[in-house]
């Protein structure tokens, strides 16, 4: 089978699955990537939520390889997992079991009520799912297990045997109740048949691109994204050992190389939601934190847009000259909260009283007239007589002949010539970045859909974060605007101006 095919064929077991099992496409899709990558998974859910069926149908699907099925209890026996005592050894003063037919001889096992494994059995069933061995007596046998699947209606408790078990399984899943009604009801009258998977995968297959995955480069980004999510993790105090992380990266490889890539690449990095959480708590924190890193790097607006800002900050900077007065308007008010002097009683504190809107600076008083134009300001000398007010053109008058000053029009020579430069840079940036994020866009959207493991929730997703970056670029593309209208003849200024050169 050639990995196209092979693609192809994971495809198909994925829509017949997703067909009959609602709402479990995460599920399906780490079910299928476990069993190729060879870890083994966990389905935590109350009862009647099908996950044993969805295991066993999964198990079907594989081809020529043995599969053992168990309802643990807490008084399974050893026999019951691993196969009865052999009488024939007995008798020769030995002591083995006879494992034919028994999870020692399995390719694919399913263990009900997994947690509920006591002592007799838990080291060895260790020993199988993590160093796929098990010691029959004094002959250690090689077991050919690829993936067990664990189901439980809770976590484990508080014991660290147990613990280590539960630490084997790579893949973990909160399996919840059907949520959407038509799905329901489809589930309780149209599926009556039992579902039979038809599309089946070949063990040699697995064993093929297990190989194949072995030696597969991880793109530089890949570890750029999971050394920052390894940060990101510990700050949200979430531990994830060092022997997760590289069945991690291994997983990743089996999953990129079914994808037919060459590398693994940085949307491979989504699956890694299903495998980091230690409590379902955690789920939508690494989800996050994931898609974040997921969609990093790249082209980076912020930087840009803290230029932008800074250089209308220069501008308005220069423009602006200290008024020789306080300004206040007549007609605006903000409310400000009155705390009487000497007055300890909580009665008198937080009385909001009303106090005039005062300006100290020429760019905010010629913003705030040519958005009022007929407000009427007094200075702070008559502050307490507000009936003296004037108009602005008045109020400039004032201001030039009480002290010589005058409001200024616009950037000296040399200010403009720089910000003038610093503007084009800044212009040639953004197109730059407009046509960088198209692509990258365009990539993304490529990169999604060859992906067959990135489910299509997942996917959009990533899109719409990734497509607020084209909102940065509109919103620097506005601060531009404003620069240019401050560089050339600064448009807030201009009908103030006029009408101050009219009054004077
Ligand atoms: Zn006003």
């Amino acid at each position: 089978m050639r990995v196209l095919e092979l693609k192809n064929t994971i495809i198909n077991i994925k829509q017949e699955f997703s067909a009959y099992f609602k709402e479990r496409d995460a599920e399906i899709n780490g079910s299928l990537l476990a069993l190729l990558s060879g870890e083994h998974v966990l389905l935590l859910g109350p009862p009647g939520t099908a996950k044993t069926l969805l295991a066993n149908k999964i198990c079907e699907t594989i081809e020529g390889g043995n599969f053992f099925h168990y309802l643990l209890t807490r008084f399974s026996t050893p026999e019951e997992v691993f196969g009865p005592l052999s009488l024939k050894a007995l008798e020769r003063d030995e002591f083995s079991r006879r494992v034919e037919g028994y999870l020692p001889t399995a390719h694919i096992a399913l263990l009900d009520e997994i947690f509920k494994a006591n002592s007799s059995i838990l080291n060895s069933l260790l020993s199988v799912l993590n160093e796929r061995i098990y010691h029959n007596g004094k002959e250690i046998l090689e077991v050919p297990l690829f993936s067990v699947f664990g189901a439980s209606n809770e976590l484990p408790e508080e014991e660290e045997s147990l613990e280590a078990l539960y630490d084997r399984f790579l893949f973990r899943y909160r399996v919840d109740y059907i949520q959407h009604e038509e799905n329901l009801e489809k589930l309780i009258f149209e599926n009556a048949e039992d579902f039979e998977p038809s599309t089946k995968l070949p063990i040699e297959e697995i064993r093929e691109i297990q190989k194949r995955a072995k030696n597969l480069p991880v793109d530089p980004e890949v570890r750029t994204i999971v050394k920052g999510l390894r940060r990101d993790l510990k700050n949200s105090n979430i531990f994830v050992s060092d022997r997760r992380w590289k069945k991690i990266i291994n997983m990743l490889r089996v999953a990129s190389a079914v994808n037919g890539h060459s590398s693994v690449n940085r949307m491979t990095i989504v699956l890694l939601q299903h495998v980091l959480w230690d409590v379902p708590e955690q789920r939508e924190i690494i989800r996050k934190l994931i898609l974040d890193r997921v969609i990093s790097g790249g082209t980076d607006t912020g930087k840009m847009k803290l230029d932008v800002l800074d250089l209308k900050n220069s501008i308005y900077k220069c423009l602006q000259q200290e008024l020789p007065d306080l300004v206040a308007c007549t007609k605006c008010f903000v409310e400000e909260k009155k705390t009487a002097d000497g007055m300890k009683s909580s009665r008198f504190s937080g009385v909001k009283v009303p106090k005039s809107l005062t300006f100290d600076n020429t760019v905010d008083l010629l913003k705030h007239h040519t958005e009022y134009p007929h407000h009427t300001y007094s200075v702070s000398i008559d502050y307490s007589n507000l009936n003296k007010s004037m108009s602005f053109e008045s109020l400039a008058e004032m201001l030039q002949k009480k002290y010589g000053f005058e409001f200024k029009i616009s950037l000296d020579y040399g200010d403009k010539k720089l910000y003038e430069k610093e503007y084009k840079n800044l212009e040639e940036r953004l197109n730059y970045f407009k046509r960088q994020i198209q692509e990258e866009e365009k990539a993304l959207e490529r990169t999604l859909k060859e992906n067959i493991w990135v489910s299509e929730l997942d996917a959009q997703e990533i899109l719409i974060k990734y497509r607020s970056k084209n909102a940065d670029t509109f919103e620097i593309s506005n601060y531009l605007s404003d620069i240019r209208a401050l560089l050339e003849k600064p448009k807030v200024f201009d009908v103030a101006i006029e009408k101050v050169g009219e009054a004077a």
